[in-house]
């Protein structure tokens, strides 16, 4: 495996570093401004939305692009060093029009859509002219096991209608979020893999309603992690993307990328969090040397340092995959990192904010914050217990391979001494 990037990569990273170091970072002030007093800062946005598309960072999430449309082709393995990059900066990811929920939404209107639905809604998403949701959690049942999703989605001439409640949906409440990719319950349907249908409803259909912005862990995400309520929402029968009862097959193929851009990006809040940690150890002093000197600080320094670049390695291998063999056949490693770096977030941060004394856990360093992020990254995009169960039962399904029809595999690891003769 060669995980060296590309010289198009290469050039893509020195060109979005100079472009964070130049311009994001000057802008962080004015966001939190903005943020501060509830505002989406799209007045900070815009502008530097406009220059990173002149200068071809934009899409570069994209493993393909269709002629005509604004970006530079790169492949998963070269895309995971540019989310590392602005994992650094959490909103940087939608000044290059590279943020969730939008870039797995535009992935499957790329594959699935038809011409009208890719002029009506994938066109102005690859634009950033508006921003999309994708509408599956529900508070009514036990959302890791998509099969039990109850949206009902039933048909009525030449529409469908849609009845449910969702929630913890997120991009919702952002002021250009138009559209919402639903996963909803077929009438009558049998197989629970194949009774889900992914409808795309306009954020302002009648019937659709934003009922609230749900706080986690005390922060009030400025796009929203809402709860939706749909009642009687009908939408015209050809705004349905793929195949009826093809919605569980569709989300699941969404993931896979989603969750090697969530895991880069968590690496770059790790790194971060390390660099942060080891500049205020050299400058902090109590009983008589720097807070560096002391062994526990340095075993965090240094645990950090190896389990970030354990999980950047198994990032790099799954993408890697991806590339090499499809989607399909790295849906083991996807799952890995989602659970690895979800998990380091946590502890890294964890140490860091103990490093930072009181201030870590305030908003003066953007360590609580990630922290909390992290927490969250647990759960969203399915709880680790279905990741370690994805894992387990992948390892099981090879064990049970080795073992063959009736050659138990362990005794040839254990042979049984011959009795003396
Ligand atoms: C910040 C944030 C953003 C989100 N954004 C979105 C979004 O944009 N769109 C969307 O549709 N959803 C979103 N979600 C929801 C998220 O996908 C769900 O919370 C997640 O899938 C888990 O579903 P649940 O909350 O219903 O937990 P449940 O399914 O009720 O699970 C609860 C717990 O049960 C245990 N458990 C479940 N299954 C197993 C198992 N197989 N083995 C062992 N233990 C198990 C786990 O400990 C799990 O944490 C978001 C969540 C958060 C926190």
């Amino acid at each position: 495996m060669d995980f060296a990037p590309s010289p198009n990569a290469a050039a893509l990273l020195a060109r979005l570093q100079r472009f964070m170091d130049d311009l994001v970072l000057p802008s962080l002030a004015d966001w939190q401004r903005w943020a501060d007093a509830g505002v989406y800062p799209l007045d900070v946005l815009q502008p530097l939305q406009a220059q990173a598309r002149e200068l071809g960072l934009w899409n570069l999430f994209l493993p393909t692009l269709q002629a005509g449309q604004p970006g530079t082709r790169v492949d998963h393995l070269d895309y995971a060093p540019l989310a590392e990059c602005m994992g650094r900066v959490p909103w940087s990811a939608e000044v290059f029009n590279c943020s969730a929920p939008d870039s797995g939404n535009i992935e499957l209107l790329q594959r699935f859509a038809t011409p009208a639905q890719r002029t009506r809604w994938l066109d102005p998403l690859l634009r950033g002219e508006i921003r999309s949701c994708f509408a599956m959690s529900e508070p009514d049942v036990a959302s890791s096991d998509p099969t039990q999703l109850a949206t009902r989605i039933a048909r009525d001439g030449e529409h469908w209608v849609l009845n449910g409640r969702k929630w913890f949906i997120t991009g919702a409440a952002h002021p250009l979020c138009r559209l919402a990719l639903v996963l909803a319950r077929c009438e009558g349907a049998a197989d629970a893999h194949a009774s889900h249908s992914m409808a795309l409803v306009p954020l302002d259909t009648p019937g659709l309603q934003v009922e609230r912005n749900i706080p986690v862990m005390d922060h009030q995400a400025l796009e929203g992690h809402c709860e939706i309520v749909l009642r009687d929402v009908r939408i015209p029968a050809d705004q349905l993307l793929g195949e009826p009862g093809s919605g569980f097959a569709m989300a699941q193929a969404r993931l896979g990328p989603g969750r090697v851009h969530h895991a880069m990006r968590s690496i770059g809040q790790c790194e971060l969090a390390l660099e942060l940690m080891c500049e205020r150890a050299l400058e902090r002093r109590a009983f008589g040397g720097r807070i560096g000197d002391f062994a526990n600080v340095q075993d965090w320094i240094a645990h950090s340092r190896l389990e970030i670049d354990q999980a950047r390695l198994l990032v790099l291998q799954a993408a890697w995959k991806m590339d090499r063999l499809g989607n399909a056949a790295a849906r083991v490693d996807a799952s890995a990192i989602k659970l690895v770096t979800a998990q380091l977030q946590t502890r890294v941060l964890d140490r860091a904010m103990q490093v930072f004394g009181a201030m870590g856990l305030t908003p003066d360093t953007p360590l609580a914050r990630l922290w909390s992020w992290g927490r969250a990254l647990r759960l969203l995009d399915g709880p680790d217990e279905v990741h370690l169960r994805t894992v387990a039962r992948h390892e099981l399904g090879r064990a049970k391979t080795r073992r063959g029809g009736n050659a138990p595999y362990l005794r040839r690891w254990m042979p049984v001494a011959e009795p003396p003769r």
